[in-house]
């Protein structure tokens, strides 16, 4: 099996330590790799610092014909790199394929973006005192981005943060996971074949205490960090006076409103939730895991919803018509069906579910569970949720924000006052009226609060975050 190498300062290397990457559904070999060495992360660490001031001088059109590039790329070589997505992240196929086609679009618009990066004029003339004077506000890289990414999303969210480094102008060094570092390094072989500086960019697989060891690093300013909560809190606790962008967990939950109920309207939102509560076995930070239903459809709604989750296919992520495959490892279906198991036990029904086989685990719904139970409470990151009734709607939203987390949240209405209302009174990141919590669109500005995280990503969210403002006054105009 070849070995794929990793990327310090844009050229391809190889450590020592070689490791096997295998596919979460049979625990077959599908890729290596090897661990940088102390030595090569240095490097890769001295270039980045290095490779600031000529990133920052690097016109837009360099910028964006990189960007474009790798958009180009991704697009042709694009069954390749879904293959590869779900060999070693295990989700089925067409779901590796979206993820692909919306990496293209992320790098597209990175593109769009560092074309039209060019700050603003601010008239200060509106103060008699500041007459003759103008501001040229214009952002600046704070310095080299460290980027670390969780294995739910290989391509994607590497993506999210290499493109806005490349589009703002910063050198990025990013650390992908674990489980899933090929895909990763497939795109750094894609960004090796643009005309970046040298230090632009590099791919580093290390452990955790090194990855650890690069976050106190103070040649990387900027943290950009996707991943749990408890690895996101110790990130900010080991470095508070850097700029962190944490995108973390959560139980992203959905209210069908009182005015949705219509046959046809009660059918939408169940096959929405159904297929976004387990789309990916359920391992996406905005994949629905809270259902709450206005009284008056309940009734109408959960046999709808039973429906639609038993109709999804549980299987081979390899195979076309496969709609659900395994979780990461077994270990984590593990995980999933004990916290199944303490809900029964403390009361809940089973509406929908099965068995666990290996690391997969049949999706499943539940009603009745306590609120104290993990799978209400706790991220599930697994194909189970929860549905109960609310009085109404007050009490729906009241129920959406009885979380520790705030990334996204769905209502079904068509009462634009209860979507400006639920705008108002949701504490998330997101709100998005009439479909599911996980809807993203990668150029809109994401992320969450309370315990799903601090700052935004999403193209020109990122850009930001990784740039300074800094005001030149003109005098005597
Ligand atoms: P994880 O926190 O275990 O790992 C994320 C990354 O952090 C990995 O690359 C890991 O190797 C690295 N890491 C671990 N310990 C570290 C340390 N001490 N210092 C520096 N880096 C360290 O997360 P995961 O299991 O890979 O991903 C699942 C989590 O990611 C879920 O909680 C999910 O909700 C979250 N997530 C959030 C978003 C978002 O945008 N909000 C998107 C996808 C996933």
């Amino acid at each position: 099996m070849d070995q794929r190498a990793f990327y310090v300062a844009g050229r391809p290397e190889h450590g020592t330590d070689p490791v096997t990457i295998r596919h979460p559904y049979d625990g077959h070999a599908v890729g290596e790799t090897t661990i940088a060495t102390p030595e090569q992360v240095e490097r890769a660490v001295s270039a980045a610092a290095d490779a600031a001031g000529p990133a920052q001088a690097l016109p837009a059109h360099a910028r964006a014909a990189a960007l474009d590039h790798v958009s180009a790329r991704l697009k042709e070589r694009a069954d390749e790199v879904a293959k590869l997505i779900t060999a070693e992240n295990g989700k089925p196929l067409k779901w590796s394929r979206a993820e692909v086609t919306r990496a293209v679009s992320t790098f597209r618009w990175a593109a769009e973006e560092a074309r039209r990066f060019a700050g603003e004029l601010q008239r200060l003339d509106t103060d008699p005192a500041a007459t003759g004077r103008i501001a040229v506000v214009r952002r600046f890289p704070r310095g080299p981005v460290l980027g670390i990414t969780p294995f739910n999303f290989p391509l994607n969210l590497v993506a999210h943060k290499v493109a806005p480094a490349i589009a703002a102008g910063a050198p990025i060094v990013v650390k992908p996971a674990p489980a899933t570092p090929l895909t990763a390094l497939l795109l750094g072989e894609i960004l090796a074949e643009t005309d970046l500086p040298p230090g632009m960019f590099s791919v580093l697989p290390v452990p955790n205490d090194r990855a650890a060891a690069l976050v106190e690093d103070p040649r990387l300013p900027v943290v950009s960090f996707t991943g749990s909560g408890p690895v996101g809190a110790t990130i900010r606790r080991a470095v508070p006076d850097k700029h962190v962008t944490l995108e973390l967990g959560g139980n992203a939950a959905v209210l069908v409103c009182a005015d949705w109920t219509a046959d046809a309207d009660l059918t939408f939102a169940a096959e929405r939730i159904a297929m976004f509560s387990n789309y990916q076995a359920g391992q996406s930070c905005i994949a629905v895991q809270r259902v709450f239903v206005h009284e008056w459809v309940y009734d109408g709604f959960v046999p709808r919803l039973v429906a639609a989750v038993s109709a999804l296919r549980t299987g081979d992520p390899f195979d076309e018509a496969t709609d659900v495959g395994p979780l990461i490892s077994e270990a984590a279906a593990t995980r999933v069906e004990s916290w199944v198991d303490e809900a029964v036990t403390a009361g809940a029904t089973i509406e929908a579910g099965g068995l666990r086989a290996g690391a997969t685990y049949p999706p499943t719904v539940l009603s009745r569970a306590p609120k104290d139970a993990k799978v209400t409470r706790e991220e599930v990151f697994g194909p189970v949720l929860v549905v109960e009734p609310v009085t109404d709607d007050a009490a729906g939203f009241a129920a959406i924000n009885d979380s520790a987390y705030g990334l996204q949240a769905g209502v079904f209405t068509r009462d634009l006052r209860t979507a400006f209302t639920a705008h108002r009174t949701l504490d998330v990141g997101g709100v998005i009226v009439g479909d599911v919590p996980s809807y993203r669109a990668d150029q809109m500005p994401y992320g969450g609060v309370k315990g799903s995280g601090v700052g935004r990503e999403g193209l020109r969210s990122a850009m930001d975050d990784y740039t300074e403002p800094r005001v030149m006054v003109l005098t005597g105009l």
